[in-house]
């Protein structure tokens, strides 16, 4: 893969023990290095008129002065330095260039990663929360609309929290389709079967909580019960996946059961639904906080566009999972009979 990367990230410094933490794309590297086909590129940082298009530039200001001040906590969990303000602009710009390389044709072994920090997808219009400020997926997604390089997008993603910032952004937008599976009742509380997406826009947005204990089976139904055919249906030009490794069995913030090979299982399922709707596809990097399961998890994904097969059980997901994707299929216009 390619994977965009830029030391600018690192001065994000968080404190030391914070687990979203500059050892998170350290962890990576080192992986990575024992990997064949790694690339790097350091992308240009996301400009203000970038980040403005989809977040208030009250907020933005606020943000800037606060970093320009020497930061502290933003809330309990979200933390600023002086140097935050250019890293967020940085994540932000390495998400864009993923999208951008995606959609001028690099696919196959060149799949682009954006391994940008602070993480982006509970960032809201006008607020940060839960480790992020600017909604690096979101501003990277308006950015290919308003450019016109594409006029559908979809963004799935697979952190183990809900992305209520890039649901908000987009909830009254027919032009953006949002899925998320994540933990049922973790952080930030949102995400729950019946918000689709409002007005012109209902049916755009999806979400699948999981019970916690969730593991391979369930997610890969999941997918292929609910992602999958939605995004068939949505048929988008670009599709960016935000791509968190806190659902791993091992991370210390998820109770979810999922393998490093289940997420070899879920990214040979995203690269299929990408080339059926023959979509443009990129990955950008949301949250993972054990080192290990981070790092092996960003290799799994490299790995699989590197050739690997993952290896997937083919035990069938428990019945808590068959029930919720019964009453997700019910509610969701693109899925219900009717
Ligand atoms: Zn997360």
């Amino acid at each position: 893969m390619k994977f965009g990367y830029s030391e600018v990230c690192l001065e994000h410094d968080t404190g030391g023990r914070h687990p979203e933490s500059p050892d998170r794309l350290r962890a990576i590297r080192k992986t990575l290095a024992r990997r064949h086909g790694v690339e790097y590129v350091e992308a240009d940082p996301a400009d203000e008129a970038t980040v403005t298009a989809v977040h208030d530039a009250d907020y933005v200001e606020e943000f800037r002065e606060f970093c320009a001040n020497g930061g502290g906590n933003w809330d309990p969990d979200t933390v600023a330095v002086e140097a935050t303000w250019d890293a967020a602009l940085q994540s932000a710009g390495l998400a864009r260039w993923a999208a951008s390389a995606a959609l001028a044709g690099d696919a196959g072994r060149e799949t682009p990663f954006a391994l940008g920090r602070p993480p982006g997808h509970h960032a809201l219009v006008d607020d940060a929360m839960g480790f992020c400020f600017f909604n690096n997926v979101a501003v990277t997604a308006r950015h290919a609309l308003d450019a016109g390089d594409a006029d559908r997008v979809a963004i799935f993603d697979w952190d183990v929290h809900h992305g209520n910032g890039t649901q908000e952004i987009f909830e009254e937008d027919d032009d953006v389709f949002y899925a998320s599976l994540h933990e049922d009742g973790l952080y930030p509380g949102t995400g729950d079967v019946d918000a689709v997406g409002d007005g012109d826009a209902a049916g755009t947005t999806l979400n699948a909580p999981l019970p916690a204990g969730s593991g391979d089976p369930e997610y890969r139904t999941a997918f292929d019960d609910l992602v999958a055919p939605v995004l068939s249906s949505f048929d988008p030009d670009l599709l960016l996946v935000s791509t968190g490794f806190d659902a791993h069995r091992h991370d210390p913030i998820s109770r979810m059961r999922v393998s490093t090979e289940g997420y070899g299982m879920l990214t040979a399922r995203v690269r299929e639904a990408a080339e059926e709707t023959d979509a443009a596809l990129a990955f950008v990097l949301e949250g993972g906080y054990s080192l290990d399961t981070l790092s092996d998890g960003v290799g799994i994904v490299h790995e699989v566009f590197d050739g690997r097969e993952p290896v997937v059980s083919d035990e069938g997901a428990n019945d808590d999972v068959l029930e919720l994707i019964d009453e997700v299929r019910e509610t969701h216009p693109l899925l219900s009979a009717d």
